[in-house]
């Protein structure tokens, strides 16, 4: 009986969330993104899209226009898909092909030349990317993997 109380419980949670999400979805899938600065943003990542709320950036990047766009195109690509056809494909393509590889990153890199374009952590972290300099570039990442 209890396990089924914390079971219903945690499922309600699940309920509640999802329908937060769906909500906040609503609004934003035809608006452009808000746009959140974040102090000492981890990971070593300098931004990130994150539909629906909007886009994460590092406060050093935060008047970057080159990292911004790279941002709005992953908005694009989320109001072009839709919320759970972006997040599925995305991480389809992350399995796949892995971050450099994904087709929705290279999209992204529209700015960027052919060879960064496929090899972008590296130009990140050596500063051959048009878009951002981060030695620390998806460090805690790959340290994980
Ligand atoms: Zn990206």
């Amino acid at each position: 009986m209890k396990n089924i109380v914390a079971f219903l419980f945690l499922i309600s949670i699940v309920v509640v969330v999802v329908f937060f999400v769906l909500v906040i979805n609503e609004k934003n899938k035809n608006q452009a993104p808000t746009i959140y600065i974040k102090r000492n943003k981890s990971g070593g990542y300098n931004a990130n899209t994150l539909p629906p709320f909007g886009i994460v950036v590092n406060e050093k990047e935060k008047d970057n226009t080159a990292l911004l766009h790279h941002e709005l195109i992953h908005w694009e690509q989320y109001q072009r898909e839709g919320l759970a056809r972006y997040y599925f494909n995305y991480l389809i393509e992350s399995l796949l092909h892995g971050y450099d590889g994904n087709k929705y990153e290279i999209e992204a890199r529209a700015n960027e030349t052919g060879y960064c374009k496929k090899n972008y952590t590296e130009c990140v972290r050596t500063g051959k990317a048009t878009t951002v300099y981060n030695p620390d570039f998806r460090s805690y990442f790959t340290k994980v993997i």
